[in-house]
């Protein structure tokens, strides 16, 4: 408890405005020593295992299973054996499944959103008011398509596809994993699902609501490991791939489906545009800035990594920025109080650093408020780079991290032709007061999503997905179920 001081005959007030902690607990979660494979309903053993950690102190969580070749292989056959079943049930039934999905997540949130925090290192604060309830959210909004599906597509007679091998990062591991399941099973299809590494938890908690759920055995596998799970994944006997994650893992996958008559999505990175007019709401767009790039550390591919700031505002813009970061708490990840939580991992803390480091050797001007870091763990303080040329890496390369490079441009069409002029388009920001203005931009911002006055919003009813490196194929409202389905008379592969 902080302090408290009596002035005059007033009443008593704190003596220090400084936040008290509010650590939220973590006797919620029950952790096993060791995680297995969940396939076809039940737990398996692996041969090998591996350690997860908590990224706010480095200290071990589980060992968990780190899945073979052959564990793959087992895995996909039990979702093809469960596939007949499942693919027959109607629609409504199929619909009933994800309806308790749903509300298994919603009344077990608090105790996935602190295992998100403690196994991620995001803030329980967005654990807990944005990837539970978004997660709960897609169950429910693809529960309510399962029965429709005729009308979805009308005269195109929809199908499942068979089995969906899923491929999730960690920035957003449940979540991800909601975008990837909810849609799949609706449509009718099984699917084996690969999380990250570094995060594997939530998803094996997940295995559990699955069982709660009475889901039939072999509908929805798990399967943890490294890289090389994924990539034998990718080379199993599965219908299609959905993959989340780098570009550069994404081109591999890409390599490796051609020919084979698997369908594909990938969702990769990015190096999204946030533009501010100088007619914009300053105060607010600033808000919207701060959330663009410092929400979940900046482990977000549609981060608005770069801002581009007309120049007649430029002054005040930057002064109010850095006055807002100041204000930036980080720290301990499942205090309720903390903004900005933990880098994920070691070696995402690496890429962070070196490229912040180019930054600086490429002559880009640095600012990080005044903060104290935690010793143990993985942290990067908030930062901005100004001074930022367009061919520096700051600008051109995804760094997944609290990092914002701040450009500048005069005219609307330099502010289109700047954010343009990189290798993605996932996502973008246009801050203005003129309606007109948006919608010139929108239709010139070659990116997936281009948010007005407002940035990092996500809603289940809406498509998400990128043009160019960003990847394609989309994830979330109607447009999300097509990738899972077939059309007769249509061919089933390709993007
Ligand atoms: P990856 O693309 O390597 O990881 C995404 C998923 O793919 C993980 O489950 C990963 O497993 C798996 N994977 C890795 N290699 C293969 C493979 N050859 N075949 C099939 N699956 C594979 O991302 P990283 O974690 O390495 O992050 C690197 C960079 O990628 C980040 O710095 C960031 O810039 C970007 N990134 C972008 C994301 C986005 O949402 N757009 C999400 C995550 C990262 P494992 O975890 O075991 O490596």
């Amino acid at each position: 408890m902080t302090d408290v001081v009596k002035r005059g005959d007033r009443s008593p007030v704190p003596a220090d405005w400084t936040y008290a902690p509010a650590p939220e607990s973590t006797d919620i979660v029950k952790l096993q020593d060791r995680y297995e494979l969940f396939i076809g309903g039940k737990w398996v053993e692996a041969k090998e295992h591996f350690t997860t950690l908590a990224p706010r102190d480095e200290s071990p969580l589980a060992e968990v299973a780190q899945a073979s070749a052959a564990d793959v292989q087992n895995a996909v056959g039990a979702a093809r054996e469960a596939f007949t079943g499942w693919s027959k049930l109607t629609g409504s039934e199929r619909a009933k499944y994800l309806f308790r999905i749903a509300r298994i997540l919603a009344e077990r949130s608090r105790e996935f959103a602190v295992l998100e925090s403690l196994n991620g290192g995001k803030p329980i604060k967005e654990s807990r008011d944005v990837d539970l309830p978004l997660a709960a959210a897609h169950f429910f909004y693809y529960a309510g398509w399962a029965d429709k599906l005729e009308y979805a597509f009308p005269n195109r007679k929809p199908r499942p596809l068979g089995v969906a091998g899923q491929i999730i990062p960690w920035n957003f591991p449940l979540l991800m994993l909601a975008w990837k399941i909810a849609p799949a099973l609706a449509a009718g299809n099984t699917v084996v699902l690969k999380p990250a590494e570094t995060t594997p938890l939530t998803a094996l908690l997940f295995a559990d609501v699955v069982r709660q759920a009475e889901i039939p055995p072999g509908v929805i596998n798990i399967i943890t490991g490294d890289g090389s799970t994924g990539a034998a994944l990718v080379d199993s006997d599965v219908d299609k791939i959905a993959f989340t994650g780098s570009t550069e893992v994404g081109k591999a996958i890409q390599r490796r489906v051609a020919g084979t008559g698997k369908k594909l999505t990938l969702e990769l990175g990015g190096k999204a545009a946030n533009i501010l007019f100088d007619d914009a709401a300053l105060d607010q767009a600033i808000e919207g800035i701060i959330n663009g790039i410092y929400f979940n550390q900046g482990h977000v591919c549609c981060a608005g990594s770069r801002l581009f700031v007309q120049e007649s505002i430029y002054e005040p813009a930057i002064e109010k920025l850095k006055k807002r970061m100041q204000t930036l708490r980080v720290g301990d990840p499942l205090d309720k109080n903390t903004d900005v939580g933990a880098i994920n991992s070691r070696e995402q803390l690496n890429r962070i650093v070196e490229l912040v480091q180019a930054g600086q050797d490429e002559g880009a001007e640095i600012y990080q408020p005044p903060c104290r870091l935690p010793e143990k763990g993985y942290w990067f303080a908030p930062t901005v780079f100004t001074n930022v040329a367009q061919s520096y890496r700051i600008a051109q390369e995804e760094i997944f991290g609290p990092v914002l490079s701040v450009l500048t441009f005069r005219t609307p069409d330099e502010a289109v032709e700047k954010a343009n002029n990189t290798p993605y388009g996932l996502s973008a920001g246009v801050w203005t007061e003129k309606g007109s203005r948006i919608l010139w931009m929108a239709e010139r911002l070659r990116a997936g999503v281009v948010w007005a006055n407002t940035f990092n919003r996500f809603d289940p009813t809406s498509p998400f997905g990128g043009y160019k490196e960003s990847g394609f194929g989309r994830e979330g409202g109607l447009h999300g179920l097509e990738p899972y389905m077939a059309f007769d008379g249509a061919e089933t592969f390709g993007g």
